[in-house]
């Protein structure tokens, strides 16, 4: 169960909103003014701060700044007209997301839930530093990787493919799939792109496609990380 911490300060709403995200599995804390609200952040642990913007005591950004201060809890704030408070502003103060009244409870639900999996999986792969896979070693800080012990020199995007890989052993990963992960979307690597710099990953493992050890092509499908335990 996710905890929420909740500032509002109409009390209609507030007890709505306590209602609403305790029927949806949520632990609700809920506060009528920023000072609460931080307080409570700093007491924690909270799993997400639900922030309304027209707050009695202090201004919903500056509120919000003061809770960076403290806490890296994701944030969304909750305004009540667009242009309230330039968004950009609020983003740039250190929410998380946004929601813009009147908003109904599951539309804030389903944010809510979306921005918690993104905390956690970055939380998830920030504690996973070192990727370990056959005889590879992959350390994610340093962004270095060895092979049997030896160092191997990758460019930036051969190392991006070789962690994407190692990360999930004994799949057949897609070209699709690579180009959406390991290249910006901006770029739109082409098959024949990835499959260049597969090959110069292959050639550093010290195998050929003829005669592939770790790196598998799956015809038309993608390739694999084989890695035998
Ligand atoms: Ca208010």
């Amino acid at each position: 169960m996710h905890s929420v911490l909740l500032v509002e300060d109409d009390e209609s709403i507030r007890a709505a909103l306590r209602s609403a995200l305790t029927e949806r599995q949520f632990s609700v804390v809920a506060v009528a003014t920023a000072a609460e609200g931080l307080r409570e952040t700093a007491a924690g642990p909270v799993d997400i701060v639900l922030l309304d913007l027209g707050l009695p005591d202090l201004d919903g950004a500056a509120a919000l700044r003061m809770i960076r201060g403290i806490s890296s809890v994701p944030v969304i704030v909750v305004t009540a007209r667009r242009g309230e408070t330039s968004i950009v502003q609020l983003l740039e103060a250190g929410a998380d997301d946004y929601v813009v009244k009147p908003f109904s409870a599951d539309h804030l639900v389903a944010r809510m839930r979306a921005l918690l999996r993104r905390t956690n999986t970055t939380a998830a792969a920030e504690e996973q530093r070192v990727v370990a896979a056959g005889g590879l070693h992959i350390d994610l800080l340093q962004r270095s990787a060895s092979f049997h012990g030896q160092h191997l020199a990758l460019t930036r995007r051969e190392f991006d493919l070789l962690v994407y890989l190692a990360e999930r052993p004994n799949r057949v990963v897609t070209r699709r799939e690579l180009c959406d992960q390991v290249w910006a979307a901006s770029e739109k690597a082409s098959d024949q792109t990835i499959d260049v710099h597969l090959s110069w990953l292959r050639r550093k493992l010290g195998e050929t496609a003829a005669n592939p050890r770790y790196l598998h092509t799956v015809r038309g499908v993608g390739v694999k990380l084989v890695v035998t335990t």
